[in-house]
């Protein structure tokens, strides 16, 4: 069997056509028949990482240390989110205290799960919603179509125009854990985070490696208490 793999797809006419861009092992013969399967495992953690990223925006603005997105990329349950902030010069124990508050604000949200909320309206009922927190000329589907992506279905919640792909859950991103947070420019940070598993594995790994050094703090102590 000859293999597309598709790498990427644009919406053109208003959304109504799709053009897809990828590889072929064969040039692709006219008429041929075509089966479409999906990495699953990879798509549900780009899912994941993805709603998570509408997350990390909300959460950010929610404990005051971000101001809004200036980037993104996601891969499999790992995201980049990059971010303008006004608090650039913070002490090292203060962000570190922020960035605790981001999340625990994600993690409980995740907790109480919710179904995600996706709407197709005009530009214009787009800049009504409040509580957007994206940019409604961010949208890349063109024409007088927006996607609203809402995750979780209480009141405040990240409300943002997107074309990507979504957990049906705010439930199954599982976690989420920020592993670094750094400075890309001038009032512009970069966060790295994972999702699902990775972040399971993650938090697991640090538990073991702090009872390690308690263990290893213990045994000195009594080393020196037989002294
Ligand atoms: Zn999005």
């Amino acid at each position: 069997n000859d293999v597309f793999t598709v790498e990427s797809a644009k919406k053109i006419a208003g959304g109504s056509m799709t053009i897809l861009f990828g590889k072929a092992t064969q040039p692709i013969q006219r008429g041929g028949k075509v089966v479409q399967r999906l990495d699953e495992k990879r798509r549900k953690g780009l899912m994941r990482a993805h709603s998570a990223t509408h997350l990390l925006n909300w959460a950010l603005q929610k404990s005051r240390l971000g101001t809004a997105q200036k980037g993104s990329s996601v891969d499999c349950d790992r995201l980049r989110f990059d971010y303008s902030t006004r608090v650039e010069h913070l002490e090292k124990e203060q962000r570190l205290e922020k960035l605790k508050t981001c999340e625990e604000l994600m993690k409980e949200f995740i907790g109480k799960g919710g179904e995600t909320r996706v709407q197709e309206t005009t530009m214009e009922e787009a800049k009504k919603i409040e509580n957007l927190q994206s940019d409604v000329k961010e949208d890349r589907i063109g024409g007088a179509c927006v996607r609203i992506v809402a995750l979780g279905t209480k009141e405040d919640v990240p409300v943002e125009c997107c074309s990507g792909t979504h957990v049906l859950n705010v439930n199954t991103i599982g976690d989420v854990v920020i592993i670094s947070d750094k400075s890309i420019g001038t009032k512009t940070r970069r966060i790295i985070a994972l999702t699902g598993n990775e972040a399971k594995e993650c938090r697991q790994y640090v538990e073991n490696v702090e009872k390690e050094l308690k263990e290893g703090n213990d045994k000195s102590a009594i080393g020196k208490v037989g002294n």
